[in-house]
């Protein structure tokens, strides 16, 4: 399982839909919004800043 870094739900790495990657690692994301979020400022999710406005 992987982490969502928007939401912070666990995701299958084998059935994601929703892919991003950044600086060579690959992040997984269960919906949309939270894909497209992160990919509005990586550094800011990977940093923990979390979010009061997910998507999913
Ligand atoms: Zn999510």
């Amino acid at each position: 399982m992987a982490s969502d870094p928007v939401c912070k739900m666990n995701v299958d790495e084998k059935t994601a839909k929703w892919t991003s990657e950044h600086e060579g690692t690959t992040y997984y994301f269960c919906a949309e919004g939270c894909k497209e979020d992160f990919e509005d400022n990586p550094d800011w999710f990977l940093k923990g800043g979390g979010t009061t406005s997910h998507r999913c």
